[in-house]
C-alpha cells in the first residue's frame, strides 16, 4: 500500500509519501480502506518526538479515520465488508476496572490509534479492532467523519464529564478556531451555555461565532482577564476550556468564578505554571486534567451530529501524499477547525 511514513524524528520534511507492507489483521481486527484521515497536534509531537517517549521507526501517524471496511479478522461479527464506517481511535484492554465502567480512557494500556505506538491512517489501509468500529453515518461524507472523533470525545469528556456544564453557565473556551476548540463551542451551546470565545484574529472569532459563540476575546490585542471580568459583571466564568497553557494559564485561574471548573487537554504554550493556591482554596475551585473520553460517549456525539446538532468543522482538504504541507498548515496556525487527508 502506499503510506505517508517517518524513519526519523524532525520537520514535516521527514514524513515521506512511500510503499509499505499492507496491514496483516488479527482475528478480532478490520482492516480499514482510508477515505478520510484528519490531522491532529499529537502527529506533529510524534513527529518530532518527545523525550521519554519511544515511537517504533518507521511510523504512520493519523488518528481520526473513515473509511470502507476491506477486510475482517476470523471473529469478527457485527461488521460486514464495504460497510462505511468511522474509526474510534482509543484502545485499551478492555478488561480492568476502568474500562468495565466506561472510563477506557483511564485503562493502564490505553493507547491511540496513530498516535505513538500504533500505526495509523496516513495510509491507504489501517487495521483497527472492531470494537473500535463505528458504521458512518447515513449521508456523511468521509471527510466530515473524520474530522470528529478526537477533538469531539476530548472536548466532550472536559465538558460534559469533567466540568458537569449546566444551562445558563458562562462558559470560555481558550483557541476557539483549532479542533478540539470549535468543538467545545458548540458541545457548550448544546448544553444551554453563554459561550466566550477567544482566538487570535479577528476572522477566528467570527467563525468562533458562526459555530454559537455569544462573545469573543482577540487574546493578541485584549487583555483576557479584563475582558472576561467586563463580561460576567466582575464574577467570572464557570468553566474554563484550556489546552494553551505557559503563561496564559497562569493568568485564566484569577478568571474563575467561585465554584468554578478549569479543564485542560494541553499545552502548545509550556509545560510549567506558577500559580497562586489561594485562589484554589478561597474561590473552591477545581483544576483537571483530560486525555481523550471514553468510546460510548463517541456514540452520544455521532447521535448529536446526525441529528445536526454538532457539526464537524473542516477548513481544507489535502491529498494524502501532500501531509507534511498539511503539518505545515497547521503548524502556522493558517487552520479554523480541521484538516482531513484524503486518499
Ligand atoms: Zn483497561
Amino acid at each position: 500500500m502506499k503510506a505517508v511514513r517517518f524513519h526519523e524524528h524532525g520537520g514535516p520534511e521527514v514524513l515521506r509519501y512511500e510503499d509499505a507492507p499492507d496491514p496483516v489483521i488479527a482475528p478480532h481486527e478490520v482492516l480499514v480502506r482510508v477515505k478520510a484521515c484528519a490531522l491532529n497536534h499529537l502527529d506533529v509531537w510524534t513527529r518530532k518526538g518527545m523525550p521519554g517517549v519511544k515511537v517504533p521507526l518507521p511510523h504512520i501517524s493519523g488518528c481520526d479515520i473513515a473509511g470502507e471496511v476491506a477486510g475482517l479478522g476470523s471473529i469478527v461479527t457485527r461488521i460486514k465488508t464495504g460497510q462505511p464506517v468511522v474509526v474510534s481511535p482509543g484502545i485499551s484492554c478492555g478488561q480492568c476496572a476502568h474500562c468495565l465502567s466506561g472510563r477506557d480512557n483511564l485503562c493502564r494500556s490505553y493507547e491511540i490509534i496513530g498516535g505513538y505506538r500504533i500505526d495509523g491512517g496516513y495510509a491507504e489501509y489501517v487495521k483497527v479492532p472492531e470494537v473500535n468500529i463505528l458504521p458512518l453515518p447515513e449521508g456523511m461524507t468521509f471527510e466530515a467523519a473524520a474530522a470528529i472523533p478526537l477533538t469531539f470525545l476530548t472536548a466532550w469528556n472536559m465538558l460534559v464529564t469533567l466540568a458537569r456544564v449546566r444551562t445558563g453557565e458562562d462558559v470560555l473556551v481558550m483557541g476557539a478556531g483549532s479542533g478540539v476548540g470549535s468543538a467545545a463551542v458548540q458541545i457548550a451551546k448544546l448544553f444551554g451555555a453563554r459561550v466566550i470565545a477567544t482566538a487570535s484574529t479577528e476572522d477566528k472569532l467570527e467563525k468562533a461565532k458562526g459555530l454559537g459563540a455569544d462573545e469573543g476575546i482577540d487574546y493578541t490585542t485584549q487583555d483576557l482577564v479584563a475582558e472576561v471580568r467586563r463580561l460576567t459583571a466582575r464574577r467570572g466564568v464557570d468553566v474554563i476550556f484550556e489546552h494553551v497553557g505557559g503563561p496564559v494559564f497562569e493568568k485564566l485561574i484569577p478568571a474563575l468564578a467561585a465554584g468554578g471548573r478549569l479543564v485542560t487537554c494541553g499545552a502548545t504554550a509550556g509545560y510549567l505554571v506558577q500559580t497562586d493556591l489561594r485562589y484554589l482554596f478561597m474561590r473552591q475551585v477545581a483544576i483537571m486534567g483530560a486525555h481523550m473520553g471514553s468510546k460510548a460517549d463517541l456514540f452520544e456525539i455521532m447521535r448529536e451530529v446526525e441529528r445536526g446538532r454538532l457539526k464537524p468543522v473542516v477548513d481544507r482538504v489535502f491529498p494524502l501524499k501532500e501531509a507534511s504541507e498539511a503539518q505545515r498548515v497547521m503548524e502556522d496556525r493558517r487552520v479554523f477547525g480541521k484538516l482531513v487527508l484524503v486518499t
